[in-house]
């Protein structure tokens, strides 16, 4: 889970130097419950930070993410998301409004207790993150294109 403290010593940690603009893309991540995408918080950012360039809310976001703080979500093929939330959970992503939605472990075909254990895949290796991508139609889309037809 990221916290800015935590942030910015991994940065600290990698050699980055900490930079007014990659304080504010932690701020903008933490605690956030949403799953926004680069270009949003480029464009959140870009009003209060006008030299913000998209290539340093990348470049940012990729050490948070190599230190398993925030997770990039490659659910749709045209974009990527970011998780702040990095406790195990799937999502969801609505083919109609492109939505992407939690879903809770226990809706999951993924024993996720199994994962707990230091190295959870013998011969294999430790697991320190888990992806689950689902495809559909969400419920509002469903119900819309039911009064539709
Ligand atoms: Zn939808
Ligand atoms: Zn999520």
């Amino acid at each position: 889970m990221l916290t800015l403290e935590k942030g910015v010593r991994l940065l600290q940690e990698s050699g980055a130097k900490i930079t007014s603009q990659r304080v504010a893309i932690m701020r903008s991540l933490e605690g956030r419950v949403d799953h926004p995408s680069a270009e949003q918080i480029f464009l959140e950012l870009k009003p209060d930070y006008p030299t913000l360039s998209i290539a340093t809310v990348y470049s940012t976001t990729l050490l948070l993410a190599q230190a398993f703080v925030i997770r990039i979500l490659t659910i749709d093929d045209k974009k990527i998301y970011f998780d702040p939330n990095t406790t195990p959970h799937g999502h969801f992503m609505c083919s109609r409004c492109k939505r992407i939605m939690n879903v809770p472990t226990d809706h999951l075909p993924f024993d996720f207790e199994r994962i707990d254990d230091a190295c959870a895949v013998p011969n294999i290796g430790c697991v320190k993150n888990v992806e689950i991508f689902l495809y559909g139609l969400c419920t509002d889309c469903a119900a819309s294109a039911g009064n539709e037809g």
